[in-house]
């Protein structure tokens, strides 16, 4: 059996520990005589396993006392409705629009109130992230939304918007657990499991108390539906129904991985640089290859590149699915390549594309 590089931008690769530990654990977890797959989520077993996960992620991103984590159904997408239904309490927020999916969760709060385009860096095409202590925030604005790192346009914030009274909420799909992060300048973080956590499947929340209870201005929060109510459901420790549980019991694995075996985001954060460094050092290095993005905002996650046209675009990705390179088409919206160099990627992953890249340039410039 041959495991390829997998540069895909979500659903993307997985540890091969954790792999391996799902598949030895598969038929009988843990002596129930069941999968993980085929159990009740009120069995003491899932009880355990919850409970292990929340801990375990909150140890790993160090996540406060004063916010709750909960595990939800619906994806990143999803949360884009769920936030301003639970959160437009004044009817406005404030969106900072750098990409797509930014894009797509303030068309998605528009629904509910006045979604304001607080800056955007759409004049360059998202290839850089605008200056956030030049924006004019709106004092009313319930909150401030962002997405952290670009997922189709591989860049990434370096500051965030901090506002005295306005919580800031964060899309953090595309770099979750790749370096730490301060919980305590977020009212709001949320992200979808797929690219750097977990199976596709889920995506979790944490959410500060205070911002619990309320709803988006015109309705109560009774009206919210009952499946798009953090309150509720957290309430509920995201038992309210049955959650996806294996994703969750996913999610526990590769958080164990990062705590016991990589050693937590200071260490995968200087793995994560040292591997984006390779990249984009070589990308810098000659002429064939083209980032389109400003410096200073490159993606550690998610790095694009073009060839000199569309059809040796074409020709690249086509050698290199030949070799084991699999997944790297660029984005519909951007073209080109994209190498997605999650956590899960390994450096030699990265050495050997940078190899195979060097191979290809030869060849065709
Ligand atoms: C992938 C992605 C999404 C969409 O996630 P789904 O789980 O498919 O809804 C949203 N935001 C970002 C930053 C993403 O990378």
């Amino acid at each position: 059996m041959a495991r390829v590089y997998n540069f895909s931008a979500g659903p993307s690769m997985l540890p091969e520990a954790v792999l391996k530990t799902a598949q030895a654990e598969l038929l009988d977890y843990h002596g129930s005589g069941m999968s993980v797959m085929e159990m009740s989520h009120r069995s003491k077993w899932f009880d355990e396993i919850i409970q292990n996960t929340e801990a375990s992620l909150r140890r790993v991103l160090n996540i406060p006392d004063n916010y709750k984590v909960g595990f939800f159904q619906g994806g990143a997408t999803q949360q884009f409705a769920m936030v301003p239904l639970n959160f437009l309490t004044t009817g406005t927020a404030d969106y900072l629009v750098t990409g797509n999916f930014s894009k797509k969760a303030a068309e998605e709060a528009a629904k509910f109130g006045t979604a304001r385009i607080a800056a955007s860096s759409k004049d360059k095409n998202f290839t850089y992230i605008p200056d956030v202590k030049a924006i004019d925030y709106d004092p009313n604005a319930s909150y401030i939304h962002i997405c952290q790192n670009n997922t189709i346009f591989g860049t990434k914030y370096v500051d965030v918007p901090q506002v005295d009274g306005i919580p800031l909420v964060a899309d953090m799909s595309s770099m979750i657990c790749s370096e730490p992060v301060d919980v305590s300048k977020y009212g709001v973080i949320y992200f979808g499991v797929q690219k750097n956590v977990a199976p596709a499947g889920m995506a979790v929340a944490i959410v500060r108390e205070d911002l619990l209870g309320k709803s988006a201005k015109g309705i109560t929060p009774a009206q919210i539906p009952t499946m798009m109510n953090y309150t509720t459901l957290l309430e509920k420790d995201s038992m309210y129904n049955t959650p996806p549980c294996w994703c969750i019991y996913m999610t526990g694995l590769v958080m164990d991985y990062l705590e016991h075996e990589v050693g937590g985001l200071e260490e995968m954060k200087r793995r994560n640089e040292a591997k984006a460094k390779v990249l984009y050092d070589y990308l810098d290095s000659q002429d064939f290859y083209h980032n389109p993005v400003q410096k200073e905002y490159r993606s550690l996650m998610n790095v694009t590149f073009t060839s000199p046209d569309a059809d040796t675009d074409k020709a690249f990705c086509a050698a290199a699915t030949e070799a084991g390179f699999v997944n790297l088409k660029g984005h519909r919206l951007v073209g080109g390549m994209r190498a997605s160099i999650y956590n899960a990627m390994p450096a030699e992953g990265v050495d050997k594309l940078v190899a195979f890249m060097e191979q290809f340039r030869k060849e065709h410039q």
